[in-house]
């Protein structure tokens, strides 16, 4: 039978690698909504609606009929892509002027409204794993297995200097640390669904836990 796979956590805790994993193992379809936000960040962020100095949240808001958000599938790597107005923005909306934008953009309850109902869309057939910030709280408080993912800020921050760096990003160690503090606590203090452990989640720290084990043991989870 085929269940709802929930994966929340802070920012770079692996909840991507996990979920990717599964959903490859038991055939399911893996959503990052992660990059739902992003893509409407990259939109605001082109259209001039934010910067370092303004966000015209009015704006953003009326453009919400605008911005359509969807995934494609990667022919060669089977991996899904986010489109944005059927652009694929996937390497894009990693950068990190991107992140550094993000949080304000998911604190809107016009964005997430929007958001959430789409994402209830793909999971209503079941055979998803879901990862995010709310999604055993608020877009499937149901679902047959949530997962809380946990690590220390170094080794978060560490994860994902490297894997800017592997792109090619111009980034430092100590602009990545900051933006994973600075969106952690924007995330988890914004009044609209804000980033907690939702009931019946178990808590996985996997800061001295192997990849393999980590995976294993969230396997048999998701099967017993
Ligand atoms: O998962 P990722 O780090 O790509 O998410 C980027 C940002 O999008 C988060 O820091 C958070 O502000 C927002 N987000 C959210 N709810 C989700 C997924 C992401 O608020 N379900």
């Amino acid at each position: 039978k085929k269940i709802i796979i929930a994966i929340d956590g802070f920012s770079s805790t692996g909840k991507s690698t996990v979920a990717k994993q599964l959903a490859k193992t038991l055939g399911y379809i893996y959503v990052d909504t992660g990059a739902m936000y992003r893509s409407v960040t990259l939109y605001a962020m082109r259209n001039k609606i934010i910067d370092q100095t303004h966000f015209d949240v009015d704006r953003l808001i009326n453009s919400l009929p605008d911005i359509h958000i969807k995934f494609e599938v990667n022919q060669t790597t089977r991996l899904a892509e986010v489109l944005l107005n059927e652009e694929n923005v996937e390497k894009e909306i990693r950068n990190l002027s991107v992140s550094r934008h993000v949080s304000q953009v998911a604190a809107i309850s016009e964005v997430r409204k929007k958001l959430v109902e789409q994402q209830q869309l793909m999971g209503r057939d079941k055979g998803v794993v879901m990862d995010g910030r709310d999604i055993g709280t608020v877009v499937f408080p149901d679902a047959e297995l949530k997962l809380f993912m946990t690590a220390t800020a170094k080794d978060r921050a560490e994860r994902r200097y490297k894997e800017l760096i592997k792109r090619g990003d111009q980034v430092t160690y100590e602009d990545v640390l900051k933006n994973v503090v600075n969106r952690d606590h924007i995330d988890s203090t914004r009044k609209d669904s804000p980033l907690k452990k939702a009931e019946g989640a178990i808590e996985i720290d996997n800061s001295n836990l192997t990849l393999e084990d980590q995976f294993n043991q969230i396997l048999t989870l998701s099967r017993s």
